[in-house]
Formats: C-alpha cells, sequence, structure tokens
C-alpha cells in the first residue's frame, strides 16, 4: 500500500520509483490524481524545452519486412498488403519538399527490408546530407548488426528510433515468437555506444500486459536514459493474429507518457499519429501530459495507406504541406509553439 499523492511528489521531485511502486501507482491511480501527474510532467517539460514542440518530417520509405510481430499490420505473414519500396530518387524527393516547408529533421521509417542495405542506405543518407548539411536523419528500421549501424552512423545518421516494445521477457517472446529479446536489448546498447542519438519505447494495452509489466518498461527506460521515447497506444489490426483484441486507450498511454517525461526528465517524446487515430485531440492531449515532438507525414500521398501498422491511420489521404499546417494549429490551440529547427536533446549541449 502506497499514497498515490506521496508517490506522484516523489516521482515529481526525484526522477525516480521502484519498479513495485510504479505497478502500484499504475495500477491504483484515480482520475483526480491522474490530473496531477499530467501537471507535474507538463511543469517538467517545460523546465527543460519550455513551450517547444519540435516538428520532424516521416518518410515511411519501405513497407516490405521481414519479421512476423503479432501485432503489426505489415508482418511478414499478412499477404494483403500491397508492398512498396521508394526508390532513393523518390525519398530523396520527399526530403526536397520537406526541406521547403522548413522541415530540419528526417525520420526514414520502414519494415525490416533485406533490400535496403547499408550500403544503399548510407548512398540516401549521404545524399541527403549533401543537399540539406543543417538537417538530422534519423532511422528507424529495426534490427541490424554492430556494422551496419556503424557504417549508417559513418554515412551521417544521427538518430535511431527501435522501441524496445516490452521489457519483460515473458511478453516480448509472446509477441514475437521469432525473434530474441536479447538481440533487441543488445541493438539498443550498440546504437547508445556507438554514440547515436537514441529512442526506445513501447504500446501500451497489448494483450496480457499488466501494470507489472508497464512497470518493467518504466524501469528500463530509467535504466537505458534513451534521448527519445515513443509511447502509444497499441491498435488491433484486423490481418494479424491479434485481430480480435481490444487494444491500448489514449488515457492509459497518457498516464505512461506523464510517467516516462518525469522519470527521463529531458526526453524528446513524441505525440504519436496512433493517439491521434484513437481520438480527436489525441496528440493535444499527449503534448499537455509531457510529449514534444510530433512527426507529420512526408511520405507520397501514394504510398501512405499502404504503411498500414495498424488500423484506421489518420492523415494517409493529406499532402505533406496540408499536414504541416495542421499540426501547427493543432500545436498552438494546445498553448505550444511548434519549433522547425533540428530539435537535439538539451542532454547534447549539456555534455560539452
Ligand atoms: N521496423 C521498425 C519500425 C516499426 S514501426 C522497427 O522494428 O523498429 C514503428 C512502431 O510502430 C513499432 O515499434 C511498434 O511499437 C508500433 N506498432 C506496430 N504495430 C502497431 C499497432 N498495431 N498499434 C500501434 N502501434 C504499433
Amino acid at each position: 500500500m502506497y499514497s498515490i499523492d506521496t508517490l506522484l511528489e516523489k516521482l515529481y521531485i526525484e526522477n525516480n520509483l521502484q519498479k513495485d511502486e510504479l505497478a502500484w501507482l499504475i495500477g491504483n491511480i484515480s482520475d483526480e490524481e491522474k490530473e496531477s501527474l499530467f501537471d507535474y510532467a507538463l511543469k517538467t517539460r517545460r523546465r527543460y524545452y519550455g513551450n517547444k514542440v519540435y516538428m520532424r518530417g516521416l518518410i515511411e520509405f519501405s513497407n516490405i519486412c521481414r519479421q512476423n510481430c503479432l501485432y503489426c499490420g505489415l508482418r511478414a505473414s499478412n499477404s494483403k498488403v500491397e508492398r512498396y519500396r521508394l526508390t532513393r530518387e523518390e525519398i530523396l524527393d520527399c526530403c526536397r519538399e520537406g526541406y521547403g516547408l522548413g522541415y530540419r529533421t528526417f525520420v526514414l521509417q520502414s519494415g525490416e527490408d533485406p533490400w535496403y542495405t547499408a550500403e544503399r542506405l548510407g548512398d540516401i543518407i549521404r545524399g541527403i546530407k549533401s543537399l540539406f548539411p543543417d538537417t538530422a536523419v534519423t532511422l528507424s528500421i529495426g534490427e541490424r548488426s554492430y556494422e551496419e549501424y556503424k557504417e549508417l552512423l559513418g554515412a551521417g545518421a544521427d538518430r535511431y528510433l527501435l522501441r524496445h516494445e516490452a521489457a519483460s521477457r515473458e511478453l516480448y517472446e509472446k509477441l514475437h515468437p521469432d525473434m530474441d529479446f536479447d538481440n533487441r536489448i543488445n541493438c539498443l546498447k550498440n546504437l547508445k555506444s556507438l554514440g547515436y542519438q537514441v529512442g526506445a519505447g513501447f504500446m501500451v494495452g497489448l494483450p496480457g500486459q499488466t501494470p507489472q509489466h508497464l512497470a518493467e518498461d518504466l524501469c528500463f527506460l530509467k535504466k537505458l536514459e534513451p534521448h527519445m521515447i515513443g509511447i502509444g497506444p497499441f491498435i488491433p489490426h484486423s490481418e494479424t493474429p491479434l485481430a480480435g483484441e481490444k487494444g491500448g486507450t489514449v488515457e492509459d498511454t497518457l498516464v505512461m507518457l506523464a510517467i516516462a517525461r518525469l522519470l527521463v526528465p529531458d526526453s524528446l517524446m513524441p505525440a504519436t499519429t496512433a493517439m491521434g487515430s484513437l481520438h480527436k485531440k489525441g496528440r493535444e492531449l499527449a503534448l499537455k501530459a509531457g510529449a514534444n515532438v510530433v512527426m507529420p507525414n512526408l511520405s507520397p500521398v501514394s504510398v501512405r495507406a499502404k504503411y498500414e501498422i495498424y488500423e484506421g491511420k489518420i492523415c494517409t489521404g493529406d499532402e505533406a504541406a496540408h499536414c504541416r499546417h495542421c499540426i501547427e494549429g493543432r500545436i498552438r490551440s494546445a498553448g505550444f509553439e511548434a519549433d522547425m529547427g533540428r530539435g537535439d536533446s538539451v542532454r547534447l549541449n549539456t555534455s560539452l
């Protein structure tokens, strides 16, 4: 038995809680106490990042994937997906358009597509960096070897997003029957030791996920101290083995975002598209609970709907310029200010 008020205060002041305390908090927090948690999270993000929300241009460059994650619509076994792969020139065109719209970070995301070797990707990253030297390139392409991560870093990649998905080995193995938990964790360690700005994270509302599992995810983040943290609701996809499951809620995800903000106060945390897909104001609510990044889509409209990791994904028909202005309006209406700069982690400045 713990007092929630005492736990919240301790979390706010010390930026830390024990795993059992976190599990208790997650399992017992009332609606009123959630409001004070969100206030603490908002105050903390303001202390580190003021009112700024960083904009990243997302390019979903291939939906081809060799993995079979139970939750994901792009899993290799889903034969209903119309697969696509953008060419180097198409990716550079997305960057040209994005640069013109003011973006200074490009996030290249894909399934685990073996055709895109480190050599081919390195060539694209070098292309982006020579055209636009004042931009940051973030990769989100799954598990690769240490050597490949090194090659991509050498080509100019700055950041890498690789959600750990579940810090509990048991839950991870249920969700990824053919994958290796240790490899995923090692990938994150390798990325960090190579010098990338690293992002980890997880989904909320997965089947079988308990407050204890979520507490493990949060403790994992506290220990890893990533520069970026991606947390979003699980949304079932009908062409996956988890089709009939319930999925996560906006409210539970907000609680996780706010706690993550307090545990790793200087992190960059996106208000995810999945939040916006579940609720009209999902992203605005996420910003008010501690998130400070948005990732509007820069992919060509012709492929948008094919990058369907979950169903009901928003903005699949919108041009990049429309997305930028729509999101900027949302940021403003939530009381924040859109920042088109590179938006590096503040931790980088303090470690100089
Ligand atoms: N292949 C890359 C990118 C994966 S897509 C990688 O392995 O990192 C980015 C994230 O989408 C995943 O890490 C996962 O957490 C999330 N995701 C996948 N399926 C989802 C679903 N059904 N609902 C919500 N989020 C999902």
